[in-house]
């Protein structure tokens, strides 16, 4: 027998979500996490040095201000601050040409030139009814919309942008929407990276790309502070390796990956779901490099030091090439890289004038070559003499995401690959995608609906399910801090 009425494996994101909802329904709730640190893609550390710290998997967050888990567990009263920077994100197109997303959509327009009209024709009315199109996205299309114009507005958008006849007359405004689609880390273009292109791309302009204040930790020590409130435990160390471990539980709700959930439990699945579980493809993975430097980047145009995030992806072609060749297998010299120097946004975490540099390429699956020396020359060239700054600096492969966290197959950062099927069905076809086949077990990670990014709604709509099914709890857990 056990303490507990439920076992949560794995305490990224969801797993604190499903684990926080569960304790909110009044039930007691253990995580067990295999690594010695709360968080999985929410983890903040000294790498180099002791006062800087770097955020280890996300640094950026334009779903957490977003998600409608967060805005009901209420980030900002647990003293979790969202830091906006002007400039949402900046996609670098050659030496002289930049393209600006500013958080004001009227200013990005303004830089648009020709394609400024189009810009706001595009984004103006997802800004209006962001809500509804981020609710639409995120219930995994599995419930009727209360807005009803957000999946008209995004169908008639996403079949165009996620089509090669985007329409814009400029290259600026063709690729800055691209540099966004490239978020779904895939072939280019495809309906399902012209979704990821409006939802990521329209919420620039409204609720924003923010960084927290302090680095990404304190959003997943916010969830775990809220669990153990309310009579949870976490404990780190602590991987499963099978999900017999786990009996005695009324419930089991993992934060795992298809190839996890095989490993932890295929010999008692049905073949069928089992076989399954196993085609269930993972995408291209990235290739992260961190750096301390000594000074901010020394950007080319002085306007992208302004840019919370940076795309350094070229224009529109070379990104269509560089991440379809990644999504094929096909290891290239120079792929689409994404940075963020969060001091710009969060001065606080340059120390004594140390600063941390986030960046990471996108690269085939299971890519082993050191990702240094390609990110280095990216960013070089939009920055002569950053390398002079760098005082240190640590890479990790794709095949070495995956020894870091077991959840990130071949170095794939969303846990499943984003095409439109594999969005809607991940990771098996049926309709309620959480529950498993073994009596009282979930899968709660990236893996399931609606897929990755830090919104915890993987873990919220799978709690509830495991809620209902198991417990018989209709309704939703008050999730809020003053309950
Ligand atoms: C380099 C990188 C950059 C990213 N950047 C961003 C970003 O800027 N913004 C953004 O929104 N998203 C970003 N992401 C994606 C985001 O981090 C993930 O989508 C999110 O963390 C998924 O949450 P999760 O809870 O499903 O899984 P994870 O966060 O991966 O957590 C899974 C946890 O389960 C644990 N676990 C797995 N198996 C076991 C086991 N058998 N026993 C015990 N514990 C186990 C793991 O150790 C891990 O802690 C990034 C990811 C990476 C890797």
């Amino acid at each position: 027998m056990t303490d507990f009425d439920v076992a949560v494996v794995g305490s990224g994101p969801n797993g604190l979500a499903a684990a926080v909802t569960m304790a909110r329904a009044g039930l007691r709730v253990e995580i067990r996490e295999r690594a010695d640190d709360i968080g999985g893609g929410l983890r903040t550390a000294p790498l180099f040095d002791s006062e800087v710290v770097h955020d280890i998997c996300a640094a950026v967050h334009p779903m957490a201000p977003a998600s409608p888990f967060f805005r009901e567990f209420g980030l900002a009263a647990r003293g979790v601050e969202l830091l906006h920077p002007s400039i949402a994100y900046a996609q670098l197109i050659d030496e002289r040409t930049v393209a600006l997303a500013h958080r004001d959509l009227a200013a990005t327009c303004a830089g648009l030139g020709a394609d400024g009209d189009r810009w706001r024709r595009l984004m103006e009315p997802l800004v209006a009814h962001s809500t509804g199109v981020v609710d639409f996205i995120l219930s995994g299309q599995r419930s009727w919309p209360d807005d009803l114009a957000a999946p008209a507005l995004l169908a008639s958008r996403v079949l165009r942008h996620g089509s090669p006849f985007h329409g814009f007359a400029t290259e600026e405004a063709a690729a800055l929407l691209t540099g966004v689609a490239a978020h779904a880390v895939g072939r280019l273009p495809s309906l399902a990276s012209g979704a990821t292109a409006l939802l990521l791309g329209h919420l620039g302009h409204s609720t924003g790309w923010p960084l927290p204040k302090g680095g990404s930790g304190v959003i997943a020590r916010a969830l775990a502070d809220d669990l153990v409130a309310h009579g949870g435990r976490i404990r780190t160390g602590a991987p499963v390796t099978d999900v017999r471990e786990l009996r005695g539980t009324r419930a089991v709700l993992l934060d795992v990956a298809p190839k996890g959930f095989l490993a932890l439990a295929g010999d008692r699945l049905p073949a069928r779901y089992a076989k399954a579980l196993a085609r269930f493809r993972y995408g291209p993975g990235a290739a992260k490099a961190d750096f301390l430097v000594s000074a901010p980047i020394p950007w080319r145009d002085p306007e992208v030091g302004r840019a919370g995030t940076v795309h350094l992806g070229g224009s529109r072609a070379t990104m269509l090439r560089q991440e379809t060749l990644a999504a094929r297998g096909v290891p290239t010299a120079e792929p689409f890289v994404m940075l963020v120097d969060p001091a710009v946004t969060d001065p606080r975490r340059e120390v004594r004038g140390r600063r941390p540099i986030w960046a990471y390429a996108h690269v085939p699956n299971g890519d082993t070559r050191d990702p240094l020396p390609m990110i280095r020359a990216a960013i070089e060239r939009h920055a002569p003499g950053f390398t002079d700054t760098v005082l240190a600096e640590r890479a990790v492969t794709a095949a070495g995401l995956e020894a870091y966290n077991p959840n990130y197959v071949g170095g794939d950062i969303l846990a499943g690959a984003i095409t439109l099927t594999q969005s809607l069905l991940r990771p098996v076809p049926r309709f309620d995608p959480y529950r498993t086949p073994l009596r009282g077990v979930y899968l709660c990670s990236a893996s399931t609906p609606p897929g990755p990014g830090v919104h915890g709604m993987s873990g919220y709509w799978a709690a509830r399910s495991a809620l209902r099914h198991e417990f018989g709890i209709r309704t939703a857990p008050v999730l809020g801090p003053a309950s």
